[in-house]
């Protein structure tokens, strides 16, 4: 059957794929642009787009027949998650033997789900991991470049002391003082001004109102309000959604032909299509990339692809875990689920950690202070390809988990020891476990900066195919990564349409 072309395709349309659409179609490169998920623009019988996370529905997971969140339990029993019908619902978990990874599904992808936040790295970390990325040149062009599309800002520091909504992160601040621990504010995508309007009533609720993991109906700038929408804008850039990349390979003539399979809402393929393009562009996130390349060198599509292909993943050394409060340290019942505050506690050399003071929005004083560690897990992993399955299978053990966890218990045992606190260990599921070790919401690499790619993204063995995405980052970034992996999107943009679409 005849294939729909374009000059340009871009698989996904998360931070990486978003960068590439926009840039493509100011260049005037005419680009389509495949996502799986669907579009999140209309409103469900309720009248809202996104359902929240304390009444879940079919909107909340990708085809599951039970939401899976990341907290399963409280006081161990079985009340967070919810039966839902299946459906393309927006944040998806991708089971692996001892690793589970959340990602967003949508026109958007993570940005529709996460929580916001967008820290810059230390430029010490950034170079350490990006060794062959001219650092000045980041932090003086693209990481300012990614803040401002990106809508970030930072809550106003009087209006965070004042605030009930922020009494939680108030709360974590005084016990990591207490252990002599710095805390930092940590910049956000969510429009705090907004924020405000919710807490005084002028605005409809949506961060002070538990949405966040399932969509937030106000507030945020995700990315089908920034940079798609400016993409949209351009003219030249058109997205399909419910398509989901299969297979890629190369034409004689070195074009690129792309096979996807259309699903409908029940999740039933109604149609193959077959695409073809001159510039290819992945930025289906760390594993729909990784597994894109994957099955294209192990089948035999894409041979040439560079042995490192499929290695070099992390975790981002993700660790969740809870402390039990005193009765007198009150978290407050009311709690924004925007995140606003990390520990940092990375300079320390013999155990570089930095924590999210996570929210944990139960509409009751629960007393529990919930974080997200991100530690500095050396550990990495493989993909291989299972042929009979026809998918990426990660090597991640469960001791390679057991780092992550016991560099964040050595920054914790020091919180509760100068608090005389303990952690809880009712959060995780139904036996008794205090740290959430088997799901990260940080993926990264599978296709490394400089190893599976050039310096700037162009994959290794074929030309005018590129990465965009998390799948770069060498496995580790000290931080929540989108503001990087936009930056870097950014960059190699820059470099591509100046280098390699002139003609
Ligand atoms: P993604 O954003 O994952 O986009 C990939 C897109 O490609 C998706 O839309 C996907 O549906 C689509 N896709 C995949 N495979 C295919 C295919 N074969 N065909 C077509 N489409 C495909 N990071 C932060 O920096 N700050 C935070 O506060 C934060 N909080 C988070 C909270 C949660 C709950 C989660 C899940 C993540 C969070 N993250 C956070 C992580 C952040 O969202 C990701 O790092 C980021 O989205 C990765 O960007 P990406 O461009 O690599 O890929």
């Amino acid at each position: 059957d005849s294939a729909e072309s374009a000059p340009a395709i871009v698989v996904g349309s998360g931070y990486g794929g978003a960068v590439a659409a926009l840039r493509l179609g100011q260049a005037g490169i005419r680009t389509l642009v495949l996502e799986m998920g669907r579009l999140w623009n209309t409103s469900g019988p309720d009248g809202k787009v996104f359902c929240s996370t304390s009444a879940p529905d079919q909107r909340a997971m990708w085809f599951r027949t039970r939401t899976e969140a990341p907290l399963a339990t409280f006081l161990w029993l079985d009340v967070v998650n919810r039966d839902i019908g299946r459906y393309p619902g927006v944040l998806d978990r991708v089971h692996f033997d001892h690793m589970s990874v959340y990602v967003g599904r949508g026109v958007g992808g993570g940005s529709l789900v996460n929580g916001g936040m967008a820290p810059t790295p230390l430029p010490s970390y950034f170079s350490e991991q990006f060794p062959t990325v001219d650092a000045g040149e980041m932090y003086a062009t693209y990481f300012p470049r990614a803040r401002s599309m990106l809508g970030v800002n930072t809550v106003d520091p009087a209006w965070f002391e004042s605030t009930e909504w922020y009494r939680f992160a108030r709360t974590s601040r005084k016990a990591a003082a207490n252990a002599g621990l710095k805390t930092a504010f940590v910049p956000n995508v969510y429009d705090f001004d907004y924020m405000r309007r919710e807490a005084a009533g002028t605005a409809t609720r949506s961060a002070l109102a538990g949405e966040v993991i399932y969509g937030n109906n106000h507030g945020k700038r995700s990315l089908d309000k920034t940079y798609l929408a400016a993409a949209l804008g351009t003219g030249n850039v058109t997205i399909n959604t419910l398509e989901k990349v299969r297979e890629i390979r190369r034409a004689a003539d070195g074009t690129y032909l792309l096979t996807a399979d259309r699903i409908d809402v029940s999740g039933t393929v109604v149609e193959t299509k077959q695409y073809g393009c001159t510039y290819l562009f992945l930025g289906a996130g760390s594993l729909g990339t990784t597994e894109l390349l994957l099955r294209a060198r192990e089948t035999g599509a894409l041979p040439a692809l560079d042995a490192s292909v499929g290695t070099g993943w992390g975790t981002n050394g993700n660790v969740m875990l809870g402390r039990a409060n005193h009765l007198w340290d009150t978290v407050g019942a009311n709690e924004s689920t925007i995140p606003v505050m990390g520990i940092d506690d990375w300079a320390n050399t013999d155990n570089p950690v930095f924590a999210e003071i996570a929210p944990l929005p139960m509409g009751l004083e629960h007393w529990v202070s919930l974080y997200l560690a991100i530690t500095k897990n050396p550990e990495r992993a493989s993909f291989s390809y299972d042929a009979a399955a026809d998918s990426a299978k990660l090597g991640w053990t469960a001791a390679q988990s057991a780092v992550s966890v016991s560099m964040a218990k050595k920054l914790f045992d020091r919180i509760n020891a100068a608090n005389a606190t303990i952690y809880r260990y009712d959060l995780f599921g139904t036996t008794a476990k205090a740290f959430a070790d088997d799901f990260t919401y940080h993926p990264l690499g599978g296709c490394v900066l400089g190893r599976a790619t050039d310096d700037y993204g162009r994959v290794k063995g074929y030309s005018k195919l590129y990465v965009t995405d998390g799948s770069l980052v060498p496995g580790s970034l000290g931080v929540n990564p989108f503001l990087t992996i936009t930056a870097l999107a950014e960059r190699t943009m820059t470099r591509v349409l100046a280098e390699d679409t002139a003609s």
